[in-house]
């Protein structure tokens, strides 16, 4: 059940509480807004009287001890840069449960009371696995350029990511337009294909191939293709989700190359491009928002929750549905594709 929660930090009046030091990392893959994320945690937390710690390179940082004191000034100057100044890491250590013993006692001398975990569903379910094991309360914001969370509109860097994706594939169009080309233009999102059938929409794509709907998003090519797409005065710009179920650009690009040898078919993967570059506006106040109220939950003794953000509400989400749900997506955003393309 996610609960709607307004923002207060500054303003409620709070019980006694023993929280004193709180740590912060970024897990699993960067995203576009973990520093603004990072910068809201440390200067909500230090304007409620907390000490703030940052954990490097994510888990494998807490089992290292790689810890950093944060003060005001050192998270100033990150609001727009991309990446994380934390850094980031998978770690396959911490899946193991002598890699969270090593981790707990590393926060223990530290003297950390609570975490707050940036990352995606992988980094929630290691603090959940911890947090049932040691009684260490972590609240999670949702960063991934994905999108593909339960429980949240948004998740950080999502927004950064389809824009970059924007900008990328009108300069493609340009030179498609040009030689009146067929692109096949492969994005991230390998599980989901929100970035492929946003980013199809708002640069007017011919077809967009998302795992979520693949078959039917396949029959659809060959039906625009199979229409005589041959116009030289025309491009073509089809947008594929990575990954096995979709097989990926390459792949769909040289099934239609034996198909239609005619066609003039040329692939762009776009590859890590999506996950960097300054975050923008939205990406920033989402990730301040959820950052100041990472603070609240923990200040109100919430533990193992997902901050999110649902219809403009800021929501708590527990971790085990945050993890275990899917975030669908709206397939009447197909049915809007193909009507501007009928
Ligand atoms: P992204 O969506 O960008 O991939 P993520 O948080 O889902 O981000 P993962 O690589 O899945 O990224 O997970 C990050 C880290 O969380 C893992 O490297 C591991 O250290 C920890 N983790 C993931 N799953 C578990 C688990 N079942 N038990 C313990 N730790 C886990």
């Amino acid at each position: 059940m996610m609960m709607i929660v307004t923002q207060n930090t500054m303003a409620v009046e709070r019980k006694k509480r023993k929280l004193k030091r709180i740590a912060v990392l970024t897990s699993g893959g960067d995203a576009p807004g973990m520093n603004a994320a990072i910068r809201a945690v440390t200067r909500a937390a230090i304007a409620n009287k907390l000490k703030v710690v940052g954990i490097r390179h994510g888990y494998q940082g807490m089992i290292d001890g790689d810890f950093i004191s944060l003060k005001a000034f050192d998270v100033s100057g990150i609001l727009h840069l991309g990446g994380t100044v934390l850094k980031t890491a998978r770690c396959m250590e911490f899946m193991t449960s002598e890699g969270r013993e090593k981790a707990y006692q590393q926060l223990k001398k530290a003297e950390i009371d609570a975490v707050v975990v940036i990352g995606g569903d992988g980094s929630f379910t290691g603090a959940l696995v911890m947090s049932q094991e040691y009684n260490m309360p972590f609240v999670g914001i949702p960063a991934t350029i994905d999108n593909d969370m339960y429980g949240t509109d948004y998740t950080i860097g999502y927004e950064t990511a389809l824009n970059t994706v924007v900008d990328a594939v009108d300069k493609i169009r340009d030179t498609a337009r040009s030689h009146g080309r067929i692109f096949f233009v492969e994005v991230m999102g390998h599980e989901a294909g929100l970035i492929a059938l946003n980013s199809g929409i708002a640069c007017g794509a011919e077809v967009i191939v998302i795992p979520e709907s693949n078959e039917h998003q396949q029959d659809e090519l060959h039906k625009f293709l199979s229409k005589g797409y041959k116009n030289k005065e025309s491009s073509g710009i089809v947008i594929v989700a990575e990954g096995e179920e979709t097989g990926g650009a390459m792949k769909i690009a040289e099934e239609v190359r034996k198909e239609h040898p005619d066609l003039e078919v040329r692939v762009s993967i776009l590859g890590h491009i999506q996950r960097g570059g300054s975050p923008t506006a939205k990406d920033r106040i989402n990730a301040t928002r959820m950052g100041v109220a990472a603070i609240d939950a923990l200040l109100d003794d919430q533990k193992s929750v997902m901050i999110g953000i649902a219809n403009d509400h800021i929501v708590q989400v527990p971790f085990n549905k945050a993890v275990k749900l899917n975030h669908n997506i709206d397939t009447y955003l197909l049915e809007i594709q193909r009507l501007m393309n009928s």
